[in-house]
């Protein structure tokens, strides 16, 4: 019933059937975000397509393992060699130390996510938690001889790569192209080369993050954390890789160069890339100033300018947001989000995501009516043709509109059931009913946030509420009402879960 499974290949700009290394398990990468402020709903597209991509694989009884990291270190300004590393300055900025820097929008990254109802990764390893795999893959790349030290800092010489490999082999770009096309950059007198990029960086003494290694203080440039962890945990050849689009010319590039000068061999078989969320056509970016936080779209309102956290559950609220006419659910958000292929772009506007709202709320309607509706000796649809269409489109490069477009037309036949124009069998509305939660619930990660369904039978933004009541409690050591809320909750089917990172809480049922 399944069928074969098509990736779009960014390599090889086409869809290839998939075909794992070592089946049935697959390695899968996907470059986290870089924990210096809060996740914004353009990086939050990107794990979100990633997540139906994992759940997919998933479900096709693939053992999956899951890498998403997260960037804590040696990611600068600039995205390349130049300006400050983002952590350190916001650290400076903030008058924190990075750590705490790090921990605190690593804890709303994490809400967030699990707002959105994504799954969480298999291994989520942080840059400075493998400073010494990465200080060994530097030491391997100078006796490749493609890597070379200078002031205290290492290298990779582009150039001298380039004449036996092709360095622009995922960009399709060519070195002269890309030599034109490149700024002289910080640190240039210590380059051979104007495309030559940091392994490692040596620290300025203004620098708080830095570590010892071989060429003195300092720290790991942003690309290898990527080819040093995905090695580790995945091995030298994986199967997939992915991240947003404006990862190919630079860090991906860059990552492959790496692993190529290291292992001799190609890092991954199959690279997939989201395209950009946009506002009014322009890609929506923490140094543009036109992002969209999380909590701004749950309430509609604009963070306050002196809210210490964003983090939806701490963020304090100010005014009206100028692009929003109200709040919508995270389930609204996620269903805007996948209701657009990822490798297309992705406009955002107040319209699209009321448009959504309709949609899925008919779609969660038509769910809450399949356990009501009649059957009969007769179908007059064809609901295994249904399915096969729903699997076509996932297997058709992870197609998730059409399979949502698939999804209206089971809610057609669900309301025509329903009024008594169309009839259907016991055994088909069992598959019906199996098509809806596999591919709403199952695949899509889609939660009935009204009734329960297979998710939540309380709405996100109502137990943020009501946890935030109950470590108010605690926090006031009014512990007699905090275990009432905990108690309550229970009664009601919540199970809280106290953590170092936080509360959280799962629906059981
Ligand atoms: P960063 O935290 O900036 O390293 O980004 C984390 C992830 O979000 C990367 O995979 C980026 O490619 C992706 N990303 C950043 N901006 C956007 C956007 N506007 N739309 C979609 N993905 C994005
Ligand atoms: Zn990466």
């Amino acid at each position: 019933m399944q069928g074969e499974l098509h990736i779009h290949n960014t390599l090889s700009r086409k869809k290839e059937i998939f075909k794992p290394i070592n089946p049935p398990y697959v390695g899968l990468y996907v470059c986290g975000p870089t924990v210096y402020s809060d996740v914004h709903l353009g990086n939050c597209r990107t794990f979100i397509s990633f997540d139906i991509i994992y759940r997919y694989l998933d479900h096709l009884g693939y053992k999956v393992r899951y890498v998403r990291n997260i960037t804590d270190a040696g990611h600068l300004e600039g995205d390349s060699d130049i300006g400050e590393d983002k952590i350190s300055k916001k650290a400076r900025l903030e008058q924190m130390e990075p750590m705490e820097i790090v921990q605190k929008y690593t804890v709303g990254f994490h809400e967030v996510m699990n707002m959105f109802n994504l799954l969480p990764p298999s291994i989520e390893p942080t840059a400075t938690g493998h400073i010494s795999e990465q200080i060994e893959m530097v030491k391997e790349i100078i006796a490749s001889g493609f890597g070379y030290e200078s002031n205290g800092s290492v290298y990779f010489d582009v150039e001298k790569f380039s004449r036996e490999n092709n360095y622009g082999v995922i960009s399709g770009r060519t070195l002269d192209d890309q030599l034109e096309n490149t700024r002289d950059l910080d640190g240039q007198d210590e380059k051979r080369g104007r495309l030559d990029f940091a392994l490692w960086i040596a620290a300025k003494p203004e620098h708080i993050m830095r570590w010892p290694s071989p060429w003195g203080w300092g720290f790991p440039g942003w690309h290898l954390e990527c080819s040093a962890m995905s090695t580790k945990y995945l091995g030298q050849t994986f199967d997939i890789h992915g991240g947003g689009m404006d990862l190919i010319p630079t860090h991906h590039t860059n990552e492959i160069a790496q692993s190529v000068a290291c292992n001799h061999a190609p890092p991954v078989n199959y690279w997939i890339h989201t395209n950009m969320l946009t506002v009014n056509g322009v890609k929506m970016s923490k140094s543009l100033d036109n992002w969209i936080l999380p909590v701004e779209l749950f309430t509609g309102r604009q963070l306050a300018k002196d809210s210490p956290l964003a983090t939806p559950s701490q963020a304090i609220l100010g005014d009206k947001h100028p692009l929003l006419e109200k709040g919508f659910s995270p389930m609204t958000v996620r269903f805007f989000v996948l209701q657009t292929h990822y490798s297309s772009t992705l406009d955002f506007s107040n319209s699209a995501l009321t448009a959504s709202e309709k949609g899925f709320q008919r779609l969660m309607n038509a769910i809450n009516l399949l356990d009501k509706l009649k059957t009969s000796d007769k179908t007059t649809s064809d609901i295994a043709a249904l399915e096969k269409s729903c699997y076509a489109a996932m297997n058709d490069d992870f197609n998730s509109p059409v399979v949502i477009a698939q999804l209206f037309e089971g809610t057609r036949i669900v309301n025509s059931v329903n009024d008594g124009h169309e009839t259907i069998t016991a055994a088909d509305l069992a598959l019906l009913k199996k098509i809806f939660h596999t591919f709403t619930y199952e695949i899509l990660g889609l939660k009935n946030e009204s009734t329960g369904g297979s998710g939540n039978a309380l709405p996100e933004s109502l137990m943020q509420l009501i946890l935030r009541m109950r470590a108010d409690a605690r926090t006031k050591k009014d512990f007699s009402m905090s275990d009432l809320i905990r108690d309550e909750l229970a009664k009601a089917g919540v199970e809280v879960k106290d953590g170092k990172e936080g509360t959280s809480w799962i629906y059981k049922g």
